[in-house]
Formats: structure tokens, C-alpha cells, sequence
């Protein structure tokens, strides 16, 4: 049986997290490491112990072979001091789906759960408590064997990151312009794409690159057999609201099944609003556009929970929105999963774990 060991010997002085927090960049004091290896029956203790550099083979094949996975999610302090996670099973079942594909050991996720709990506890104090601020959680797992052939490994290391992060939108919720692209793919039927995997996203920066360079924020990927229905953008899954119907793309293989996107759907069905999971073409969305029958169209994931689009540039056409004013479903959905994560509503779906 695993345990968790805490190496601490540190002395920590009372820590301060930055007033200016740049997404990704400021990481909590510790981390939690496991390793997997084959050779001793798999999974090892866990320890928790100070965020350092890794002893890694420059041979390790996760850095020539991209055997690599990883999880984002958040913890949120709520209005009475405690400290919450939002439905954090599903982050850790994906990781295990992913892992699958991969062919990376599976985690314990009952073992890693009550991991993340104590390095959480240990870190309380990097939990903002300024609005809209929450600690980012990236647990990852790759493989480490020293080997530079093309298989599976038998080693692997499993890390948990905590960062504190402020709002995704530092000036308010303000729509984003996207531009689709039929000229670059994000995944293949059969392939990787319903994989959060480090080669997913090392694939798309180029179309970002270009997307930026036009003035758009971020790229939306249409499927790669016919160029015709869209996909998803970069790290959000899509909701297109057409005037008597709120739809978003299928998950066939290709997409990333978001927990938003799953609580979104969750809460639009409870809310009564006639919902879909199909295919739906970028031309559909150009005509429905064009009849006036478009509404709004927003993106959803952990980081920003709800993204408005200003603007969606396909080819010589642009649909325009507003790019001051996020639209209006898009706003009563960010309140509603943000008055749930943080507490100041009733988790009546029962999505929120309390760290204990
Ligand atoms: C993580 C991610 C999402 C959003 O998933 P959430 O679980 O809602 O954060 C969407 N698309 C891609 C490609 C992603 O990596």
C-alpha cells in the first residue's frame, strides 16, 4: 500500500503570494512527486516536499517521444475561509482516460485525491482570497525511462503543481476575437485529440502564431476529414446560442471533453434551454448568422470559465459581435459556475469537494 511522506525541512517564513499575478509563472513552496517503476511493482509512496528542478536522463523518453499527460483545475476560496475544489474525479478519471491512450500507467485516484488534499492543506496559505483569484492545479505524468527507442515506458514520474493565478481577464470579462482556420488540423478521427497530451498543444502553436499575428487571439479548429464542422478553440470547448436552440459540437474522439463544457451543458439542461451535442457546420453558423439567428457564441474551460466572442473570421467572412459586452447567456453562465465555485450559492448540483 502507497503512503504519502512529507519531506519538509524547510523553514518556510510567512509567504507571500505576488500582488501581479501572471498566469502559469508564480508555483506554491511544494509539490507532490510519485514515481512509478515497473521494476518494483509500480506506483510508489508519494511524497510531498519542496517545489525544485528535476533529476531527469537527457534520454528520458518523454522528451523525445512526448509520452506526457496532464490535468488543470482549480481550488477556490469560498466566502466562509474554506477552500474548495470543482468536481476534481473528473479531472483525475480524464487523466486515467488519457493515460490509457497513452499508454501510461493509471493513477489510484482515490490515492492521489487525498495527495492533492494534504499538499493543498500544506498550502493553504497560497490560496488567494481576492476575487476572482484561485490556485491553478496541474497534476502531470510522463515517462522517464533513460532510453532513446520508440516504446512505452516503464518508469514514470506523477507531479502536482499548485499556482496561484488571478482573473483570466484582468480588465473584466471582455469577448475575444477567433479566427477559424481550414488550412491546419488540432486532431484526426482515431487519433489523440480527446487526450490532454503535451503534443496536442506543442501541434497548435504555429496556427496560434499565425492567428495572433491577424489580430486574433485564438484559432477554431474545424474537423480534419471535411474542413466543415467545427471542433473546438485551442483550450475551450465551443457553445454556438442560435435563437431556439444553444449547441455544441458532438464529442466523437476529436475534442476534449471539458468538465466546464460538461457543467455548462449540465446547467443550460436544468435551466430548460433547449440543448444539442451534434455536428455543426461552419456554414451553418455563416447562414444562421446571416438570418439574424445567431446569438451568441462563447468557449468554455478551466482557466477563463466562460469566454465571449467578439468576433469569428472565416475566411473572407466576419461575423461580429459585440467587443465591449460579453453576451448574455455567457454572462449568467460565468456568475452561476462562479457563485458556485466560490461558494456564494448553493452547490446544489453537488459539484464542489472541500479540502479537509
Ligand atoms: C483543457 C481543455 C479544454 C477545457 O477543459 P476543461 O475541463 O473545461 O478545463 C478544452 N479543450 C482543450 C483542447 C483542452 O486542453
Amino acid at each position: 500500500m502507497s503512503k504519502i511522506i512529507f519531506d519538509l525541512n524547510d523553514t518556510e517564513g510567512k509567504i507571500k503570494i505576488p500582488d501581479e499575478l501572471i498566469f502559469g509563472r508564480t508555483f506554491t513552496t511544494h509539490l507532490l512527486e510519485m514515481d512509478y517503476i515497473a521494476s518494483e511493482g509500480g506506483w510508489q509512496d508519494a511524497v510531498i516536499k519542496k517545489h525544485s528542478a528535476l533529476n531527469l536522463s537527457p534520454a528520458a523518453l518523454v522528451i523525445h517521444y512526448g509520452q506526457s499527460i496532464f490535468e488543470g483545475m482549480k481550488a477556490y476560496k469560498l466566502t466562509n475561509g474554506e477552500t474548495s475544489l470543482f468536481r476534481p474525479r473528473k479531472n483525475f478519471e480524464r487523466l486515467n482516460k488519457s493515460a490509457e491512450r497513452m499508454c501510461i500507467p493509471k493513477i489510484d485516484i482515490d490515492f492521489v485525491m487525498n495527495g492533492l488534499m494534504e499538499l493543498i492543506k500544506l498550502e493553504k496559505d497560497w490560496v488567494p482570497d481576492k476575487p476572482n483569484h484561485s490556485l491553478y492545479i496541474r497534476p502531470f505524468l510522463f515517462a522517464t525511462d533513460p532510453f532513446i527507442g520508440v516504446k512505452p515506458g516503464d518508469n514514470y514520474k506523477f507531479i502536482i503543481l499548485l499556482s496561484p493565478v488571478g482573473p483570466y481577464y484582468p480588465e473584466g470579462f471582455k469577448p475575444v476575437p477567433i479566427i477559424v482556420t481550414d488550412k491546419y488540423v488540432r486532431a484526426v478521427r482515431g487519433g489523440v485529440g480527446e487526450c490532454k497530451t503535451a503534443g496536442n498543444y506543442a501541434a497548435s502553436l504555429y496556427a496560434q502564431k499565425e492567428a495572433i499575428k491577424e489580430g486574433y487571439t485564438q484559432v477554431l479548429y474545424l474537423d480534419a476529414l471535411e474542413q466543415k464542422y467545427i471542433e473546438e478553440v485551442g483550450t475551450m470547448n465551443m457553445f454556438v446560442q442560435f435563437k431556439d436552440e444553444v449547441a455544441t459540437p458532438k464529442l466523437s474522439g476529436t475534442i476534449l471533453p471539458g468538465i466546464t463544457r460538461m457543467s455548462v451543458l449540465e446547467i443550460l439542461r436544468d435551466w430548460n434551454y433547449n440543448v444539442t451535442e451534434r455536428d455543426i457546420s461552419i456554414h451553418e453558423i455563416c447562414e444562421s448568422y446571416d438570418k439574424g439567428n445567431i446569438v451568441e457564441l462563447f468557449g468554455t474551460g478551466t482557466a477563463a470559465v466562460i469566454s465571449s466572442i467578439s468576433k469569428l473570421k472565416y475566411n473572407e467572412k466576419i461575423l461580429t459581435f459585440s467587443s465591449e459586452h460579453a453576451g448574455e447567456l455567457g454572462i449568467k453562465l460565468y456568475n452561476e459556475l462562479t457563485d458556485i465555485q466560490y461558494g456564494r450559492k448553493e452547490d446544489k448540483f453537488n459539484w464542489m469537494t472541500l479540502v479537509k
